[in-house]
């Protein structure tokens, strides 16, 4: 017999888990969320891998580091000498965990202002949609009219590969090293190995990426997957494609990489090592043996399109379940599922959903890319713009790049937009509008884009499909 009972039990508090509940709690439901995660102190941290050791603190230090790199390289050609710049990382990683702690007490406010019971402990769901909690204060059992499973994802490791958060990290030591490696090794040439290995490369590491596949960037359009490579380059980020990492031992502070280039084995010495070869959905201790979940042969928990489990009133989000591992399709999903359970039309489209990577030029797109559509054999026609063609890049002094849209040869609904370029990730989602309502090129280019702005690079990718772009010859 459960000690209590809810409308909705939601395990896991990262953007999936909490938006999800604040919408219900919205909607009239009672409410209990439970998240695990504590900050060093020992006080609940929810917000989950993105706010606590993702996308919020990366982003941070992101920033940190393009001001630190802008104010040595690039002020001088604006007019502006810069003497004695020194780093304080100190005081890089306190602002950084500035903003956690600041966003962490915001979303226990939202809670209280929400009336959602917080449980800052652990949620294992057991028969008939009763789950079990435990906190620092002991174990009771709750029911839900509906329970939501969003206890979100881990880093892979790799056999050989032991991670010690001191000498070789994940995400959450790349985010907290307390001073710049002068050598820093990065298994995986993905999301995390480039946003990081920036960060690190700014502040003035010497920055070696090892990538297994062969191809750098497969998911991305090619011709972007091309300027990120020139441009990283020039960087003096270190891409070594076609390198699978084997193991790595830690010996007198150094860590030695075992690697091989597909034709011969090598060794290498580094100051420290990220591991950043992708993540895996967190299902682990999640449920019970008689708890009607089904998980994947990937252990991800297996959903319909509408986030139902195999399990009558179990529902799963975000990195837990299919799809990519992004906090804004958490939150979707989860809001989705929130009005889904109140009796509304939750909306939720996989087909939109906007990628980012934070890297300068940032990285982003939204559909299809060219090789997928000529894949798939459909008839498309493009048109791109590059921002060193704009009025207001040029006047940054920030203008690799371009924007790439993609549209169907008959009807010319957008199918894709790539942009890499200064404000890539804000620029993507008019695109992100435009597919949403089914637009097309046309209806983009027919609509009036402020001067001088960036976004007027969108707008005459939007003339290219057409071949009229004012500002290069077509
Ligand atoms: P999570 O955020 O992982 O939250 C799940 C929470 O549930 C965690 O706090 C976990 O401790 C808790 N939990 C797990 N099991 C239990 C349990 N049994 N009981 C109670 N609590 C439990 N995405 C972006 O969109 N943009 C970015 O810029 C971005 N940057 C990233 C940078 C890094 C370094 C990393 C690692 C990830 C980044 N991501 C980014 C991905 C993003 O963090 C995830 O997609 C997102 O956090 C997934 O949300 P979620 O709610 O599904 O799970
Ligand atoms: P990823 O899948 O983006 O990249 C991992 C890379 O590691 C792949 O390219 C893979 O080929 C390579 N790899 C795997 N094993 C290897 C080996 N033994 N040796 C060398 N290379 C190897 O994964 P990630 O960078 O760990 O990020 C995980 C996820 O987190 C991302 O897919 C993304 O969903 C999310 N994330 C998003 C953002 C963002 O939205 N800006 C930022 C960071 C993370």
């Amino acid at each position: 017999m459960a000690d209590k009972q809810f409308d909705l039990v939601v395990i896991g508090g990262g953007p999936g888990g909490y938006a999800a509940a604040i919408r219900a709690a919205q909607l009239k439901m009672s409410v209990m969320l439970i998240d695990d995660r504590q900050s060093d102190e020992g006080t609940p941290a929810p917000g989950g891998t993105c706010l606590n050791v993702g996308c919020v603190p990366s982003k941070a230090l992101l920033d940190s580091s393009k001001h630190f790199h802008h104010i040595q390289h690039e002020y001088k050609d604006h007019g502006i000498r810069v003497k004695d710049v020194e780093m304080d990382i100190e005081q890089m990683l306190n602002r950084k965990q500035g903003v956690v702690k600041q966003l962490n007490s915001g979303l226990i406010q939202l809670f209280k202002a929400n009336k959602i019971t917080f449980a800052n402990g652990k949620g294992r769901l057991l028969a008939d949609r009763q789950v079990e909690v435990t906190t620092d204060e002991g174990t009771q059992t709750v029911a839900g009219e509906h329970v939501i499973l969003a206890a979100g994802s881990v880093p892979f490791t790799i056999p050989g590969v032991d991670i010690d958060n001191t000498h070789i990290v994940d995400n959450e030591g790349a985010l907290a090293l307390s001073e710049t490696p002068k050598k820093l090794g990065v298994i995986g040439a993905g999301v995390i190995g480039l946003e990081l290995g920036s960060v690190w490369r700014r502040l003035g590491a010497e920055v070696t990426l090892f990538e297994a596949a062969d191809a750098f960037l497969p998911v991305v359009d090619d011709d972007m997957s091309r300027v990120a490579a020139r441009e990283f380059k020039k960087q003096g980020l270190d891409i070594r494609l076609g390198t699978k990492v084997s193991g790595a031992k830690v010996s007198r502070s150094k860590v030695k990489v075992a690697y091989s280039d597909g034709d011969k084995d090598h060794e290498a010495t580094f100051d420290r090592l990220l591991v950043a070869v992708g993540r895996r959905a967190a299902s682990e201790n999640l449920l019970a043996d008689d708890s009607g979940v089904a998980l994947t042969d990937r252990g991800q928990v297996d959903v319909n399109d509408q986030c139902q489990t195999s399990a009558p009133q179990v529902w799963a989000i975000g990195d837990l379940v299919r799809g990519p591992m992004l906090a804004h399709k958490a939150s979707e999903e989860g809001i989705a599922v929130a009005e889904t359970i109140a009796g509304h039309h939750g909306h939720f489209n996989l087909d939109t959903v906007p990628w980012v990577i934070y890297t300068d030029p940032e990285i982003a797109w939204v559909g299809q890319t060219e090789q997928a559509l000529k894949a798939a054999g459909i008839d498309y026609r493009s048109g791109s713009f590059p921002f060193a063609a704009t009025g207001r890049g040029l006047a940054m002094g920030d203008a690799a790049g371009h924007v790439k849209l993609l549209a169907d040869a008959e009807t010319d609904r957008l199918l894709g937009a790539q942009i890499i370029g200064p404000q890539a990730s804000e620029l993507i989602g008019e695109c992100v509008v435009t597919m949403e309502f089914a637009g097309s090129s046309e209806d983009l280019a027919r609509i009036v884009h402020a001067h001088p702005t960036l976004s007027e690079a969108v707008h005459e990718a939007a003339l290219a499909v057409d071949g009229r772009a004012i500002h290069k010859a077509n």
